[in-house]
């Protein structure tokens, strides 16, 4: 038989059977691993994986690839499935390779800030075990995320107004390439010259190019004092105006989040937020030495007054501010409650900062004209923000609520913004790459892929749009 000519069922049964050799008690075929493995959180069609692997060493992802190399079988690797925009839908016939047991922290180098862990480890669970450090990983997305699917989507959340994101806080990765090959990128120093820079490449690459097992992550310092603050607005107008502002004005807060009525209403009832109004809302966060923070919260209350803000309320306690952050990450799920039988989908627009008011209007025109129900967030120290919109469980109610996402993305695009800020392209926004990046530039990224993936096996269908598609 010439090579490759046996179906993909034949394929995949010659990997397994390679893979069981060594690995046979990491190999699940079970319906109910499978299902977990078919689908993150987003309302993309799902599609069972074939066989789920447990990698537990680097090693172990190489001999996966190598054997999926050889054989062509699609590989997705799946973190901990968070991502919203299909990214781990398996095509046929695939592996799912799980990192989630890769959870050991390799070092922490206090002294230079920074540390290397597995791909599956959360960042809750390493701010926990390095608390004692007095150091901590800022990089904080709603979900329970992995760090190598944090990398891989090149995550950020409510602290990137001061931290970053993903691109700023990696110094350097081991990936596992799609022939199997073990390479290394970057270092531990804050800054080199030389190379292309592979680690960015890799960052935000969704699993299309490699499989991240390592990663060296900056680290940061706990500040001395956190102070956290609510402020209510009758018009969202005066509290985009006001972040922006602050943003203009280099005020270096920690978070500034905001929360339109129908939002703050839903977290009000689910995060039992007590003594709030359903009024467009901003929540702030200021970090540093005592004398530091008190000037970061003058700045922003005279900016606030001079907006129309209604004063700030204090969460005081580090309960109170925790019961704070966590009913903000929680607001996907607040969201969600106003109608447990509906679908949810979130837009992650982002545009220069100046241009928020003007796409915030224009999405409001959007969301009044579509008939749903569609919360609105956002990261608005960015300039980015989610829509969340609430929708039937039906193919009608799916593309109705596409309609209004497809909106808001060409609103944004045409303000020289981006289809997603954080959540990544996976299958959902592939509609929107060549506008956001024109053609020159897609081809450019085709052929890197074709080059570091010359059979199309690692995550195929997601990240390009209209590429070669893997032929099953
Ligand atoms: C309630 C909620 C709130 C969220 N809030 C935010 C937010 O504020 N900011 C934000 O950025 N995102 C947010 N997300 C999205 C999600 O948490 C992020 O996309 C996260 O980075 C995904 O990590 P994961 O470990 O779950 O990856 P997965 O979903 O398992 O995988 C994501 C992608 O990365 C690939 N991948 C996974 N691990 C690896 C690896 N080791 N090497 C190579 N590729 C890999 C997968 O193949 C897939 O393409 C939120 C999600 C939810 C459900």
């Amino acid at each position: 038989m010439p090579e490759n000519a046996a179906s993909a069922a034949e394929r995949l049964h010659a990997v397994l059977t390679t893979l069981r050799t060594t690995m046979d008690t990491q190999i699940s075929t079970a319906p109910s691993v499978r299902e977990e493995h078919s689908h993150g959180e987003a309302m993309n069609a799902s599609c069972l994986p074939a066989a789920v692997v447990f990698a537990e060493s680097t090693e172990d992802v190489s001999a996966v690839l190598r054997a999926c190399h050889a054989q062509r079988v699609p590989v997705v690797a799946f973190g901990a499935g968070t991502s919203v925009e299909g990214h781990v839908v398996p095509p046929e016939h695939a592996i799912s390779l799980d990192l989630s047991c890769m959870t050991g922290i390799l070092a922490v180098n206090a002294e230079d800030l920074d540390c290397r862990v597995q791909a599956g480890l959360t960042r809750q669970s390493l701010n926990a075990q390095i608390r004692d450090t007095g150091l901590f990983f800022p990089v904080d997305p709603g979900g329970e995320a992995t760090l190598g699917g944090m990398c891989a989507t090149r995550a950020s959340g409510t602290a990137a107004v001061r931290y970053g994101t993903m691109k700023e806080n990696v110094l350097g990765l081991t990936v596992v390439l799609a022939t199997g090959e073990i390479i290394q990128t970057g270092g531990r120093v804050r800054k080199s010259s030389t190379g292309y820079d592979l680690t960015s490449l890799f960052v935000g690459s969704e699993g299309t190019l490699g499989i991240i097992t390592e990663v060296q992550l900056k680290l940061h310092g706990r500040p001395e004092t956190l102070s956290a603050a609510v402020c209510q607005f009758e018009n969202l107008h005066d509290a985009v105006q006001t972040a922006m502002e602050i943003i203009q004005c280099g005020i270096p807060v920690n978070r500034v989040e905001l929360m339109d009525p129908v939002q703050m209403q839903a977290s009000i009832q689910f995060s039992k937020l007590e003594g709030y109004r359903p009024l467009t809302t901003l929540f702030f966060e200021f970090a540093g030495a005592p004398a530091a923070v008190e000037e970061q919260v003058s700045a922003t209350e005279a900016l606030v007054e001079a907006n129309n803000g209604l004063g700030f309320a204090w969460a005081e306690s580090a309960e109170d501010r925790s019961r704070l952050w966590k009913a903000r990450h929680d607001a996907f799920w607040a969201a969600k409650a106003l109608d447990p039988q509906a679908r949810v989908i979130s837009t992650d627009c982002i545009v220069p900062i100046s241009r928020l008011g003007t796409l915030i209007d224009g999405v409001y025109e959007d969301i009044k004209a579509s008939g749903l129900r569609a919360p609105l967030l956002g990261h608005v120290g960015d300039g980015n923000f989610h829509t969340l919109i609430i929708t039937e469980d039906t193919p009608e109610g799916h593309a109705q609520a596409w309609e209004l996402d497809k909106k808001i993305v060409a609103r944004a695009l045409a303000l020289e913004g981006s289809c997603s800020g954080e959540h990544g392209v996976g299958m959902g926004k592939l509609d929107f790459l060549e506008t956001e990046h024109g053609a020159g530039a897609l081809s450019v990224m085709r052929a890197l892929k074709n080059t570091m993936d010359p059979h199309h096996i690692l995550n195929p269908g997601k990240l390009l749009p209209t590429g070669p598609v893997y032929q099953g």
